[in-house]
């Protein structure tokens, strides 16, 4: 499942997964925790080199249970901390790091070899990660749309109203990860395209379980 931030991505492909009775990862949350600890480590996210080195060891765990989720860093819980402004302003940056793609690609690809039937979701699982994903699905929205959910999310999150930063962040972190040189955010010419801008959450879940159940025969994705 891959496709731009505030399209609901994370919380249908959790309730996607619940449905299917398959495994979660959400690879963002890992580029997130990266850049926590580039941000402790006293590092500027804009220094590729020094970014390099701060992940090198990454004291990662991460759960794949979509009813229950596990963020931690260093054996703490950092779950609260990497979605906070500062992480979210920094992850751009430090997940444009080739070094660093390389190292949580590897361990995503670990994560999925291991769980049986797993839902994916980041910006290329379809195109890097998981090119023989059995289906494959990019979600849309408009920038506007997006941002609107975010803002929405904040303010039920306590983090304030600023419809206008969150719609300038939407733009300003679309551009850079469609136009990063190392695995740019775009659909796999194979995925099946779903815009979620008029969409309730369960209407997209309905479609996607239906993309799914056409794209999957029975039987495969089931590795186990
Ligand atoms: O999905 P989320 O908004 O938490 O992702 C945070 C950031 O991590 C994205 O804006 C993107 O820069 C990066 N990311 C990535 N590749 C992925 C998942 C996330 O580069 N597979």
């Amino acid at each position: 499942m891959d496709g731009p931030s505030g399209t609901g991505k994370s919380s249908v492909s959790r309730r996607l997964a619940a449905r299917l009775g398959a495994a979660y990862l959400d690879t963002g949350a890992m580029y997130r925790v990266a850049t926590l600890r580039v941000l402790r480590s006293a590092v500027e996210p804009t220094d590729p080199v020094a970014v390099a080195a701060a992940v090198k060891e990454l004291p990662l765990t991460i759960g794949t249970d979509p009813g229950r989720e596990v963020i931690l860093l260093d054996g703490a819980d950092v779950s609260a901390e990497i979605r906070g402004g500062e992480v979210t302003r920094a992850v751009s940056a430090v997940s444009a790091v080739p070094e660093v793609r390389e190292l949580l690609v590897a361990r995503q690809r670990e994560i999925v070899a291991t769980a049986g039937r797993i839902v994916v979701e980041g910006r290329d699982i379809g195109t890097v990660v998981l090119p023989g994903a059995d289906a494959k699905i990019y979600l849309t929205a408009s920038a506007e749309a997006r941002a609107q959910r975010r803002n929405q999310q904040n303010i039920s999150e306590g983090r304030g109203d600023d419809y206008d930063g969150v719609l300038a962040d939407v733009r300003r972190r679309d551009r850079l990860d469609s136009t990063r040189a190392v695995s740019p955010l775009r659909p796999a010419s194979d995925a099946t395209l779903v815009d979620t801008s008029d969409l309730g959450m369960d209407e997209v879940i309905d479609e996607l379980y239906r993309v799914v159940a056409l794209q999957v025969s029975p039987g495969t994705g089931d590795r186990q």
